[in-house]
């Protein structure tokens, strides 16, 4: 699942494709806005908050997407060949010299743009914004001090853009195992930090390999003990998280 990085590029080749054109044609395929038409109207800028991505159009939207799971933006000149198969497109955005089309996305919303503000200020600090503020974050993941740390990191309420891949190789930095309650976890303004610095790192950089993410079957980098794989979150809502058990001792 594309996490704040990955979200952050997106909003940047979006904004490259879209911003200052004149849309000429829209096409948004869900049920709630099949019959909105924004052709006519400029697109002011996308960006990222987090993991979602605003797009606004005009003086009146903003078009709100996530990628979840599986979802992609193709951005393509007009008339090129699109990517994936056309029924999993959910948006398409034309303008005289692009077209960006949404596939797959989780989430495809028109927010009137007088609400943007107050629809997002649910969302922590984002790791990647010019919002970013390493004390309030810290003050939001101490709210709820008995929280296992993995999930502290990846509720967007605490700090916006680390999902699943990012909590898992944050705790390995620190040491701390995932199930760690947060008031255990030794120097929280580091571990956010820590965080910071990797997200933004991947923003330009192609990420290294993963410490733990994703290496069920693989030993550590560090101390060559097994890498353990355990579910976590809520009921319904399981991420895998993976950890060494010798580099990240369950303490607290
Ligand atoms: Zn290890």
């Amino acid at each position: 699942m594309p996490e704040g990085d990955a979200v952050l590029r997106t909003a940047r080749r979006l904004d490259a494709a879209l911003a200052g054109a004149v849309l000429t044609r829209t096409d948004f395929r869900v049920p709630r806005h099949a019959t909105v038409d924004l052709s006519g109207q400029p697109v002011q800028a996308t960006l990222a908050r987090g993991k979602h991505l605003l797009t606004r159009i005009g003086a009146d939207w903003t078009l709100h997407t996530h990628l979840k799971m599986e979802g992609s933006w193709a951005t393509l000149r007009p008339r090129q060949r699109w990517p994936k198969a056309p029924h999993l497109a959910r948006v398409v955005l034309e303008t005289q010299s692009a077209q960006a089309v949404g596939f797959q996305l989780g989430i495809v919303e028109l927010v009137p743009r007088s609400e943007e503000a107050a629809t997002f200020a649910y969302l922590g600090p984002d790791l990647l914004g010019p919002d970013w503020d390493e004390d309030e974050a810290v003050l939001r993941l101490r709210k709820h001090p008995d929280q296992p740390v993995f999930d502290a990191l990846r509720d967007q309420r605490n700090l916006a853009g680390i999902g699943t891949m990012w909590a898992a190789e944050v705790c390995f930095t620190m040491g701390v195992h995932p199930e760690t309650p947060v008031r255990a976890v030794p120097d929280l303004l580091r571990m956010v930090r820590v965080a910071q610095l990797k997200l933004d790192q991947a923003v330009t950089k192609r990420p290294a390999v993963n410490a733990v993410y994703g290496r069920g079957h693989a030993t550590c980098l560090r101390c060559a003990t097994p890498i353990q794989r355990i579910e976590m979150g809520e009921q319904g809502r399981l991420r895998p998280a993976y950890f060494c058990p010798s580099c990240q001792p369950l303490k607290g």
